[in-house]
């Protein structure tokens, strides 16, 4: 028999932090430091497929929410909060799920740093249709990490 849980284990490439994760086969991997936020590029293509040959830290640069389309009165609906990766080597853009065990403050600390985004990484992202979380969409932030 397959057992389709593996333990893994990374050590984080910013800060240091030795991350153990379990998986099951077809989902998603932990592919982001809980403390930091920080990533890896090591996918090409699709989330898990760990193709890429760069190997870059990837920095936290913002938060956006999950796009989930329109609900029948046409308005957004509301997804799920995102973080945005881009790789400091070859400057990808990736869009990663949070985890249970992220670190609440270092996610709002992205959201206090996104506001120093240069004018090139703004361009990036709505060339690829990111809308970027700001100030005002702190309470709907608040929400999702705190429940309240
Ligand atoms: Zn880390
Ligand atoms: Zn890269």
């Amino acid at each position: 028999m397959i057992s389709n849980l593996t333990s893994q284990e990374f050590v984080c490439s910013h800060c240091g932090k030795k991350v153990t994760y379990q998986r099951a086969i077809g989902t998603h991997y932990r592919n982001h430091c809980p403390d930091c936020l920080w990533s890896q590029h090591e996918d090409l293509a699709v989330s898990g497929d760990r193709k890429s040959t760069c190997h870059g830290q990837m920095e936290p640069i913002g938060l956006t929410f999950k796009k989930e389309g329109k609900d029948r009165y046409g308005r957004e609906r509301q997804g799920e909060l995102m973080i945005i990766h881009q790789c400091l080597k070859c400057g990808k853009i990736s869009i990663n799920r949070l985890a249970g065990d992220d670190n609440e403050e270092a996610i709002l600390q992205v959201l206090e740093n996104s506001k120093n985004l240069t004018s090139e990484q703004k361009h990036l992202l709505e060339t690829q249709n990111i809308k970027i979380l700001q100030e005002q969409d702190k309470e709907e932030i608040l929400v999702q990490l705190y429940g309240k």
